[in-house]
């Protein structure tokens, strides 16, 4: 499997949606003020990742502050992709558990794809 070919699947709005879910439990929240943002073009910006404004403490803020990514060049779809590269090698059972599927059926797909390997097998 090319892993390259995959993982660019992960687009940048679902990745920061899953990376503030992660860090940023609470929600959208004003770092200045403490506020919940809750007008619909400040939480538009906070879903798409950028510069939010604060209607109560009428200041801007970062959105990725808290998050690994914060003050870094890192897009959080390259981040998501470093996490899944790095991530170690899971057993077929870890992987049915993750996904929902029977042990039976994670082995019979992985055995199918070890059948059609692309370009010279795994990396
Ligand atoms: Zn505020």
């Amino acid at each position: 499997m090319v892993v390259r070919h995959w993982i660019e699947t992960i687009k940048r709005k679902d990745a920061w949606l899953k990376i503030a879910e992660y860090y940023l439990p609470h929600g959208p929240i004003c770092p200045d003020c403490g506020q919940p943002v809750q007008s619909k073009k400040a939480l538009d910006d906070y879903y798409a990742a950028k510069r939010v404004w604060c209607h109560v403490c009428k200041r801007q803020f970062n959105p990725l502050i808290g998050t690994p990514i914060a003050d870094t060049s890192w897009k959080p779809e390259e981040f998501v992709h470093l996490v899944l590269l790095s991530m170690p090698h899971y057993s077929p059972a870890e992987i049915a558990q993750c996904l929902g599927k029977s042990l039976w059926a994670v082995r019979e797909m992985l055995a199918k794809l070890g059948n059609y390997e692309p370009q010279g097998g795994p990396r």
